[in-house]
Order: structure tokens, then C-alpha cells, then sequence
């Protein structure tokens, strides 16, 4: 295995790319009754804990830092992730400057040497690559690949390993 990765960190989106968004919007996933971590992310996390600094970048509006952890931590997701990197702490959003300041300087680390990976196209991809963040796009639901032309694309979690070796 190389020693020194591309990317330091690799951040992901929380709803929708780690945990599944089924259940109620007006409550912290947190305290859903039922949650459920999406297929393949634990092994996914697994396979890039030891040679990356994992991390969340969500804009989830309802949940402050103790409940994604929470939520985290009821599908055995928590132990991997070092970093969290949320709109409720930070008050902005993927899509703006001082979320991805917060991001560098948290990390002390340049746009270069961070990933994203995310299932909503304009936050998680487009405008990461706007602030030098290299970003993939999960893809789960099978659209079509038109819609982010000459952007890297998953299907499924465990694809990101290969892509993200040096
Ligand atoms: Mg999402």
C-alpha cells in the first residue's frame, strides 16, 4: 500500500450518502425509532479509516453535532468519522466560502488534499470543486450520467476505495 494518500481527509454527506433519509424531517435522525446506515458504508469507512482522516460535511438543518453523532452511532458509524463539519455549528451551508474555510482551517490542510463525496449534485459536488475540494458524486439512485458531465460517479459506497488511492 502507498503510504501518503492524495486526499489527507475525505468528508461525506450524511443524509442520503451514509445514513438513509427515510423518516421524519422535523425531527433529529438522531431520535428516529428506526435507522439505517446506507448499504456499504461501514465497509467503506473501514477501508479508508487507516490511511484517511474521515469526516461529515452536512447541511442538515435540524440536527446539531450531538445528534448526528448520535445517529452515527446507532448504525456503528461513529468510531471511524474524526471530524464534523455541520451547518448547525457553522451556519452555512456547502455551497458557500466560510463552510469550506471552516472545513481548511479545521483541518489545517489545503483544498487540494480534501475529498467529498455526496448524493445531492449542486452541494456535495459542484460546489466543493468551486473551493478546489475534489468531489464524487453517489449516484445511488441511477441518474443519468449527463447530468455532471466529466464528474467522478458512484454507484454504490465501496466504490469510492479505488478511486481515492493515489
Ligand atoms: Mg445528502
Amino acid at each position: 500500500m502507498n503510504a501518503s494518500p492524495r486526499f489527507s481527509s475525505v468528508l461525506f454527506d450524511w443524509g442520503g450518502t451514509l445514513m438513509s433519509e427515510d423518516g421524519p424531517t422535523d425531527i433529529s435522525m438522531g431520535l428516529w425509532p428506526e435507522v439505517r446506515a446506507i448499504d456499504g458504508a461501514r465497509e467503506t469507512l473501514a477501508a479508508l479509516a487507516p490511511t484517511h482522516r474521515l469526516g461529515i460535511a452536512t447541511n442538515a438543518t435540524v440536527s446539531k453535532r450531538d445528534m448526528i453523532e448520535r445517529a452515527l452511532d446507532r448504525v456503528s458509524l461513529l468510531p471511524y468519522i474524526t471530524d464534523i463539519f455541520c451547518y448547525t455549528e457553522i451556519g452555512a451551508r456547502k455551497d458557500s466560502g466560510e463552510f469550506w474555510s471552516k472545513v481548511f482551517s479545521t483541518l489545517g490542510l489545503e483544498p487540494g488534499n480534501v475529498a467529498m463525496v455526496g448524493d445531492t449534485l449542486d452541494q456535495d459536488v459542484i460546489a466543493p470543486r468551486k473551493f478546489g475540494v475534489f468531489s464524487v458524486w453517489f449516484n445511488e439512485g441511477g441518474r443519468s450520467p449527463l447530468e455532471a458531465p466529466g464528474v467522478p460517479t458512484i454507484h454504490r459506497l465501496p466504490e469510492l476505495v479505488p478511486l481515492l488511492r493515489p
